[in-house]
């Protein structure tokens, strides 16, 4: 089968009228369809429950975005023989096959591109240009994981003696339960759900409850693509009763899950026990938290270190894994960089998303919003606000870009994920000392030096841990194929999403050989 290389979708340039409008025309789509309900989808089947999952419009809570279906255990367990069925003849399917429906899924999403941007305006808060940077991305990992299917379908070569003949291929695992965020509410829903499909396993889509309308269009779009019923079964519901009753299932074989350390830890755990029944070692795939550091060398552009501070710090309101919470400068250039960083976020615009110029839109919820609120509170204990620190929720979520400055490394706004526009600035004797502040929390996902020092890039290139290490620019912002994606330590299993190995942690291995 013959494939154009990949190449990444391109974001899209708004300063073109044409683009504008379509933009606004997708703002519209989404406009006419808010408020609708949604069922869930087992075995093909379209399933209504009394219970829903009322999705909000971050930035004006009493828009409501959808209704969705809330699957219970009962559901659940339905959901479960369903994918476990699929699975004995999905998993036979050829690799060809089930590539050319994420190409034709990306095709389609391509189609509905700024519908489904809108749709994460909407239901996300999400700016503009970072929505449109979520459904790249989406595209992205469709055609990504396509093409790579077809570079894996066939195993990799093994030795063979005279008289022998080896083969060394891949097999799907089973039914994978994939649990995804809300930060990327497409991008790595989508990710995360076709790495499994691709690769032969049946899923059971567990969506984040802050943002299940977007998954719910994407199964849609599987299902026009030609994925066949029971293959993919969408259940939102409760980590607690869902979840849990999922990740401790005997025939789950996969949980791909991306969220909060805390959550990630509690699912790692569960997945070690093996229930009655159960006849495998379940498989954890784990994207968790970040407290991603941005390292400014006394010789670097301290212009470019500002801007990327930021935008890694503020851009969709800090809440990213790989966003930037902290910047370790050396304390030749701390004053002037801290300053202009200062000045910078000043002339942020928070507001509206729907707005085209607005750079920062509203946290993702309540509880998100308090949680930030006291971290910002605890900051001004440990450190001097520089900017921002005020929030007002009366009707969105909304946080002022926040900078505290003289922060001790140890502080707990410079130890603890905040998941918010909130960076904290630490002082460096030296640039050895820098790194061993950028070391010191138990994460490990991004990370970035603005340097023009030579011998310290490479030393940084070989000392500062982290999953993700960028040198003269921000640190968020991956692309799929790229820049493959996954973090150290209690960031997760390093599972590099968008990476050339991600999907083999989808399959086993298997050795035959045959003597003749
Ligand atoms: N891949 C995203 C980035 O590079 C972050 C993903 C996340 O926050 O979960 O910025």
């Amino acid at each position: 089968m013959m494939v154009q290389p990949y190449k990444h979708e391109p974001f899209t340039d708004f300063a073109v009228e044409a683009n504008k409008k379509a933009f606004e025309e997708g703002l519209k789509t989404v406009q006419a369809y808010l408020g609708q309900d949604y069922p869930l989808v087992i075995g093909g089947e379209r399933i209504m429950t009394e219970d829903k999952i009322v999705s909000i419009n971050p930035a004006n809570q009493t828009e409501i975005i959808g209704r969705v279906a809330k699957a219970n255990k009962d559901l659940a367990e339905k959901a479960m023989q369903a994918a476990d069925a699929a699975f004995t003849w999905w998993s036979k399917t050829k690799p060809e096959m089930r590539a050319n429906i994420l190409f034709r899924a990306a095709a389609i999403v391509r189609r509905r591109k700024h519908e489904f941007s809108a749709l994460l305006v909407k239901e996300a808060g999400k700016p503009w240009k970072e929505a449109d940077a979520d459904t790249a991305e989406a595209i992205d990992f469709m055609e990504y994981y396509a093409r790579q299917m077809l570079k894996l379908k066939d195993g990799i070569p093994v030795e063979s003696r005279p008289g022998e003949t080896n083969r060394f291929f891949y097999i799907p695992l089973g039914v994978g339960v994939v649990i995804s965020p809300w930060n990327f509410p497409f991008a790595i829903m989508a990710g995360t759900t076709v790495a499994a499909l691709v690769t032969g396993n049946t899923v059971l889509l567990k969506p984040a409850s802050a943002t299940p309308v977007v998954a719910y269009k994407f199964v849609e779009v599987l299902e026009e693509a030609g994925l066949p019923a029971g293959v993919l079964n969408y259940i939102p519901g409760s980590g607690a009763e869902v979840g849990d009753y999922l990740v401790d299932h005997p025939r789950t074989r996969f949980i791909s899950f991306t969220g909060s350390r805390d959550v990630g830890i509690r699912i790692y755990e569960r997945a070690a026990k093996v229930h009655p029944g159960q006849i495998w070692l379940k498989r954890v795939i784990a994207e968790m938290g970040g407290k991603d550091t941005i390292v400014v060398d006394k010789e670097a552009d301290l212009e470019l270190a500002a801007q990327s501070i930021v935008a890694s710090a503020f851009g969709f309101s800090g809440q990213k894994c790989s966003a930037c919470s902290r910047v370790v400068a050396l304390e030749e250039v701390y004053d002037q960089v801290l300053n202009r960083v200062v000045e910078l976020t000043k002339q942020l615009k928070v507001g509206n998303p729907e707005e085209q110029s607005t750079f920062m839109g509203p946290v993702i919820d309540q509880s998100a919003y308090n949680k930030i609120m006291e971290y910002i509170e605890i900051g001004k204990q440990e450190g001097k606000l520089m900017t921002g620190g005020e929030g007002d929720d009366s009707k969105g979520f909304f946080i002022q870009p926040t900078v505290f400055a003289d922060v001790d490394p140890k502080a707990r706004i410079m130890q603890e994920e905040i998941f918010g526009p909130v960076v904290a600035f630490t002082k460096a004797k030296d640039f050895d000392h820098a790194l061993e502040i950028a070391n010191n929390t138990e994460y490990g996902l991004t990370g970035a030096v603005i340097s023009n020092n030579r011998f310290n890039l490479e030393k940084a290139r070989e000392e500062f841990h982290v999953g993700n290490l960028y040198f003269n620019r921000g640190c968020t912002g991956a692309i799929v194929g790229y820049h493959p994606f996954g973090g150290f330590n209690m960031s997760g299993t390093d599972s590099k999403a968008g990476g050339p190995d991600y999907l083999l942690l989808h399959m086993q291995a298997k050795t035959v050989s045959e003597m003749f």
